[in-house]
């Protein structure tokens, strides 16, 4: 018997009949429903869907802290491929008590997007990638199943002169990203990905798509660094395109102690926030074992919007601790 508080699924499936469903490991206080039984509850139509099998729950783990069997699983997951499936996901899941996880990239460190001690389901974007570019207006609608590494390309394609301000992570999600701020090599010039954000498309629990008229710039400015999923399902964003040159340059330097790290990192952190705007350098400290040495390096990784030579020239006179090379 499933506890009462399981809605029956058949009664929540007639309004998600449209959608890519199947079951998932049910949780494991209750019962688990036999793949068999649920496969009658499916659409015969499916041809052009992707068939969910209980694999595919833990595909989209990028934090493989969460990659086992202890996890909680989704009820569901549900991939919409139209808004409107977004709207009914809300109002059903609203009626039948399921929470709803929202899931893009995946990338949630504390897997957020996947993960609940309530029962729940996910609701995937991935099957909402679009990106719709306009360089006669310098603006773009980017669905939130698109990842970072799309959007970029899809610009590059289309224009060698605009980019987005951005993470650095190519298979981060657009949706996860933009609600949570966005930084990126480009920041010190166009600062976080939600300063280049001018509209959204959102749906709230009651199955209301809004846009920056209808939410108000309240909520607008929350979504925009407070976390889409408090305030609902984020469909696309409206983003500014940012002028970039046609060639920039880009470097790699790695230290370890004994070839100055230390001293490196110090001189950095009085140049890295002074510099003209067009270069941005981070630094990630890490181990490093090398032959059973073990030690610890500093690895420099920069982007200059202009060519090397000028690249050169500027680090090379305010920063030669560096010691840059072609
Ligand atoms: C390898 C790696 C590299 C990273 N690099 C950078 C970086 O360079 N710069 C940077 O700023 N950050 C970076 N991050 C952090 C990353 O931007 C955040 O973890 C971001 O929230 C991930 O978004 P996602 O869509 O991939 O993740 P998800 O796990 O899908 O979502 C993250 C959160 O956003 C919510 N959410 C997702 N989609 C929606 C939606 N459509 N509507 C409403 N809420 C939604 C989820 O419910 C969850 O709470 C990195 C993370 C990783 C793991």
């Amino acid at each position: 018997m499933r506890p009462s508080k399981t809605p029956p699924i058949p009664s929540l499936l007639p309004p998600l009949h449209f959608f890519i469903l199947i079951s998932t490991t049910i949780p494991s206080k209750f019962p688990p429903m036999p793949l068999s039984k649920l496969s009658v509850l499916l659409p015969t139509n499916l041809h052009n869907h992707q068939l969910l099998l209980p694999n595919n729950l833990q595909s989209n783990i990028r934090n493989l802290r969460f990659n086992s069997s202890t996890t909680p699983k989704p009820s569901f997951i549900v991939t919409p491929t139209h808004q409107s499936h977004i709207q009914a996901s809300a109002i059903c899941s609203k009626t039948h008590n399921f929470q709803i996880r929202i899931r893009s990239g995946g990338h949630d460190f504390d897997g957020l997007s996947y993960r609940s001690d309530l029962l729940f389901v996910i609701l995937d974007t991935f099957n909402l990638p679009s990106i719709s570019i306009s360089l006669e207006n310098q603006t773009a609608w980017v669905e939130s199943g698109a990842i970072l590494g799309e959007l970029y390309f899809e610009i590059a394609k289309q224009s060698e002169t605009h980019g987005f301000p951005a993470g650095v992570c190519p298979t981060v999600g657009v949706g996860g990203h933009f609600s949570g701020a966005g930084y990126g090599n480009m920041m010190r010039k166009y600062g976080l990905s939600v300063d280049n954000v001018v509209d959204a498309r959102i749906i709230d629990v009651n199955g209301r798509v809004m846009d920056r008229e209808t939410m108000g710039e309240d909520l607008f400015w929350a979504i925009r660094g407070g976390g889409g999923a408090s305030f609902g399902v984020i469909v696309s964003w409206k983003i500014n395109l940012v002028l970039v040159p046609r060639r920039v340059s880009v470097f790699r330097v790695e230290r370890t102690l004994v070839q100055g790290a230390t001293n490196i990192v110090y001189e950095w952190q009085h140049f890295a926030s002074k510099v003209d705007s067009e270069l941005f350098i981070r630094v990630v400290v890490m181990p490093s074992v090398k032959k059973d040495y073990h030690t610890i390096k500093a690895k420099f990784v920069g982007l200059f919007l202009g060519n090397a030579k000028r690249l050169f020239n500027l680090v090379n006179e305010k920063f030669p601790e560096l010691g840059l090379q072609s």
